[in-house]
């Protein structure tokens, strides 16, 4: 079976994003950036089915900046096969991504597609539904647990109270949560190994995808400023302040 998995580039996880003076944005000049946390846990599972044998070529792609192709190369160093890399300038929506990943399964026609369930710079949480729309194929989201038998996929996800199960017919779309798994560190040689695996270089236009913006970001802020605490005499001034100051009892 082969599998495709989407990973994005994003602002790192540790670092505190900087909006720019503008409010037009995150400022992303000279700030480490990294795998998509969720796209690691996606990598890091196709690598597992492809030890295990259940997976027998293994695909990354990412849509991205030049500098894209160094996420590629993170994940060819965990493991992965090969490399797609579609080189765009754009921050693209949603919608562009999964028809470009829509037309990337037509010609490459993996049996499984693993995303992240969001990009943590975005937060859309978008692309692994509207892909699954496109291709038309049933989708297991949130995953924190997938199991292959035969042709069937079963997914467990956490939801408000409990587990989910489901199972789906393949081909099919997964989306990754937290649970899933741990993923691995590259190694030194790994690391080295995935300089000589190859990376298919494209762009939107070679898949015939229009990218056209539909939505313009009006403005982005920084969260206010959290203000300082103060301490509390005895319970009964708690009590008053909890009932006449911050109205929750
Ligand atoms: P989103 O819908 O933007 O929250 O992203 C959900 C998932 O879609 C990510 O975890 C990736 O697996 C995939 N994805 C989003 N943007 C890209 C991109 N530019 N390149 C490759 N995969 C992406």
């Amino acid at each position: 079976m082969k599998v495709l998995v989407p990973v994005k580039r994003v602002l790192d996880y540790n670092v505190k994003a900087r909006v720019k003076s503008d409010n037009s944005g995150v400022d992303l000049a000279n700030v480490k950036m990294s795998m998509n946390p969720f796209d690691e846990i996606s990598v890091e599972q196709a690598v597992k089915m492809q030890e295990a044998g259940t997976a027998s070529e293994t695909v990354v792609v990412s849509i991205g900046p030049s500098k894209a192709q160094e996420t590629i190369r993170t994940g060819l160093a965990m493991g992965m096969d090969r490399g797609i890399h579609v080189e765009t300038d754009e921050d693209l929506e949603p919608l562009a991504i999964a028809k470009i990943l829509k037309a990337i399964c037509d010609e490459e026609k993996p049996e499984l597609v693993i995303l992240g369930k969001q990009a943590i710079d975005n937060d859309y949480g978008a692309t692994g539904g509207m892909l699954a729309a496109l291709l038309d194929w049933p989708i297991g989201s949130a995953a924190n647990s997938m199991k292959l038998a035969g042709s069937d996929m079963t997914v467990v996800k956490e939801v408000d109270g409990g587990l989910q199960t489901v199972k789906l017919t393949m081909p099919a779309i997964v989306t990754t949560d937290l649970r899933l798994n741990e993923p691995r560190y590259a190694s030194l040689p790994n690391i080295m190994k995935a300089k000589k695996k190859p990376i298919d270089a494209k762009t939107p236009a070679d898949y015939g995808v229009d990218t056209k913006p539909r939505l313009k970001t009006v403005k982005v802020t920084e969260p206010e400023a959290r203000k300082a605490g103060i301490k509390v005499e005895d319970a009964a001034q708690l009590v008053d302040k909890l009932k006449n100051e911050a109205g929750v009892i």
